[in-house]
């Protein structure tokens, strides 16, 4: 009898769940695995020599779970801001934090964190998304899980990138240098349609196309995102990517969750991948993607955690089992998404889906050797029937849990053993996470103690003060500053007319100045609406000087308003809020050789009927301001206005004494 062939682990009396095809499971199986690769999986024992033979009698030996979507280094900012909408969350908080957080090291570390969890609890691939995807890569590979490693590129300055032309340099370099490793594939990662430019789009396809890698990127994550599109481009998302040629790479697209049944097939005749992320669409308020019709339709779905910031973790066990209730929830139906059906989607179908499938997410001899081993025996395992060959299914997304992972392999490398980490150093990383953490904090609490600075950190205002002089002064008639305006006396240089809605923010502590959200409406002389803008101003308490009636103020930061109203008083959080309504005339005019800004408003809220005038002008030094002072207080009684007529108030002051 010939001597048998050598393996170098040998798995036995296992119950064998495969996740092959035909969904064969072995009662009492065995798995070889050689050479980093699987090598035979059979019912029964098998005939081979092993270095190292492991009985795993009342235990199932089942394929590494993949996460088809996460944001790995983020496992850093886990429990950071919670329960917020998504634009405060990654605008407010998320993104300035990493512009001043995230280097190499911190994505290396964060890496290492997440895969610690990820390790633990039975996933041995993950689709990533993040800056400086190198790190990742190498964080990954030394912990010695798979991944593939998006290198993200969008339009804004990144924390690794200036430009979005450094972005796609970056991932460029990125993908040449790590194509062909054994554990990591380099991907493009353009972040999002509404984040990307078409240019960036574009770019990345054929990056992907030329190296022959896939692309990661989100697509519909929610109704804002389609509303945009639909505006912007008169179509829903997918027909936009599919225009600027996306689908020409092998797309895996997160999130999906705003997809009408068109999309859903365009996906699938571009045979991308969908990352389904059920806890961060609902964690988010996203909504829920319509899994079980796309599954009707024949895509490929794989199920992701994405990043611990909106999970908070990344326990791939979780995950399934809310992807298979959720699907049955909304469908009024319990036969949705059944059990057998969550878990290929978290192991086959996931590997397909982060187009990986040649390689993992299933037990058969030429794959690689990625495999986890769950422990039964726990008392919520307890008990199991064997009549539906399905119950070890059930068994799995509905009973077991994470904790039940008691070894995992990856490429053929043990990765845990009876549940102790063997690539990585739990404790040192959970030290440095702390640490991580602290500076975090204390950064944000810096921030949190100024509206400025919280301005600042959205990219709200470039931080510059100005100088103004001003009197306003309350008119019976608008009449006498028409007439002075069409005199010999005043140059007009320019004029507009405008409505405007104001929103003032104000604050616990009055030092901290109120910032107001304004609204202006540009009208033509038929007061016609030709056009909008919005803009933030954050005044600051200070009144420098008095000059008669004139006010010398000082502390003004302007900026232009890219977000909505909800936004701001999202962000800001004020302690009240209150709105002005005026009709506003404005007039840029020379008077005296000097430029002038004169305002004539009608007040519509809150005091009804009024007119005011304001005259205003931009200083440098209290000497200037003087002298515009007395030329103001002249320019005052052409307009008709006598000095018992001015008010100190702000308009929003009014009518709230
Ligand atoms: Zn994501």
């Amino acid at each position: 009898m010939d001597a048998p062939p050598r393996c170098d682990v040998l798995l036995t009396n296992a119950i064998v769940v495969t996740m092959d095809e035909r969904f064969t499971v072995h009662a009492s199986g065995s798995v070889a695995i050689s050479g980093g690769s699987i090598v035979a999986v059979e019912n029964g024992s098998l005939r081979y020599e092993a270095d190292e033979t492991i009985d795993c009698a009342g235990r199932v030996v089942m394929p590494g779970l993949v996460n088809a979507h996460t944001h790995a280094p983020m496992a850093l900012l886990r429990g950071l801001a919670d329960d917020l909408r998504l634009d405060v969350w990654l605008m407010g908080y998320m993104m300035p934090v990493e512009r001043e957080f995230v280097r190499p090291e911190f994505v290396a570390l964060g890496t290492q964190l997440a895969c610690a969890e990820m390790i633990r609890s039975g996933t041995t691939c993950f689709a990533d998304m993040y800056y400086f995807e190198e790190s990742v890569a190498e964080a990954a590979a030394a912990a010695g899980v798979r991944a593939l490693c998006g290198q993200t590129v969008l339009k804004f300055p990144a924390p690794d990138a200036a430009s979005f032309e450094d972005s796609l340099a970056r991932a460029r370099d990125f993908i040449a240098r790590w194509k062909g490793h054994p554990l990591i594939v380099p991907a493009p990662a353009p972040h999002a349609p509404y984040t990307c430019t078409v240019e960036i789009l574009q770019t990345c396809a054929e990056l992907a196309v030329e190296f022959d890698v896939p692309l990661h990127t989100h697509l519909a994550e929610t109704v804002l995102e389609v509303e945009q599109s639909r505006r912007e481009h008169g179509m829903p998302v997918v027909p936009w990517v599919k225009k600027q040629r996306l689908f020409d790479a092998r797309v895996l697209a997160a999130h999906c969750v705003h997809l009408d049944e068109g999309e859903m097939r365009a996906l699938k005749n571009a045979h991308a991948g969908i990352a389904h992320n059920p806890t961060s669409n609902l964690k988010l308020g996203s909504g829920v993607a319509p899994v079980a019709k796309m599954l009707e339709l024949g895509l490929t779905v794989g199920i992701g955690t994405d990043g611990t910031a909106s999970n908070n973790d990344l326990d791939m066990f979780e995950e399934m089992r809310l992807a298979a209730l959720l699907a049955k929830g909304i469908a009024s139906d319990p036969t949705a998404l059944p059990a057998r059906q969550a878990l290929t989607m978290a192991t086959r179908m996931g590997a397909q889906a982060v187009h990986l499938g040649e390689i993992t997410g299933s037990l058969e001899p030429g794959k690689r050797g990625d495999l986890i081993v769950l422990d039964l025996d726990q008392t919520h395992n307890v008990p199991r029937f064997g009549r539906d060959p399905n119950a070890i299914y059930s068994q799995i997304v509905y009973a077991a849990k994470s904790t039940d992972v008691v070894d995992v392999m990856c490429d053929g490398r043990w990765l845990m053993r009876d549940r102790r980490l063997l690539t990585l150093a739990e404790d040192d990383l959970k030290l440095a996470a702390r640490d991580v953490a602290r500076r975090i904090d204390a950064f944000l609490m810096r921030r949190e103690q100024s509206v400025l600075q919280k301005l600042i950190a959205i990219g709200g205002a470039s931080e510059q003060e100005s100088f103004e002089v001003q009197v306003k002064a309350r008119l019976s008639s608008p009449d006498t500053v028409l007439d002075a305006i069409s005199g010999d006396e005043i140059t007009v240089i320019r004029s507009a007319h405008y409505h405007q809605y104001d929103t003032y923010f104000f604050f616990d502590d009055p030092a901290q100045g109120r910032l107001r959200y304004r609204e202006d409406e540009f009208l033509d002389a038929q007061d016609k609406v030709t056009g909008a803008r919005a803009r933030l101003t954050l005044t600051g308490p200070s009144r420098e000087a008095a000059f008669g009636s004139v006010l010398l103020f000082r502390s003004r930061f302007f900026a232009p308003a890219t977000h909505s109203r909800r936004f701001y008083r999202e962000y800001f959080n004020p302690t009240e809020e209150r709105d002005v309504e005026k009709d506003r005339r404005r007039w840029l005019v020379a008077y005296h050789g000097v430029q002038f800004y004169v305002h004539l408003d009608r007040l519509l809220s809150p005091s009804a009927g009024g007119y005011f005038v304001e005259v205003k002008s931009r200083t440098w030094s209290r000497r200037d301001a003087q002298d515009k002072a007395a030329i103001i207080t002249e320019l005052l009684e052409r307009f008709g206005a006598r000095p018992d007529d001015t008010i100190e108030e702000d308009y929003v002051e009014l009518g709230h004494a």
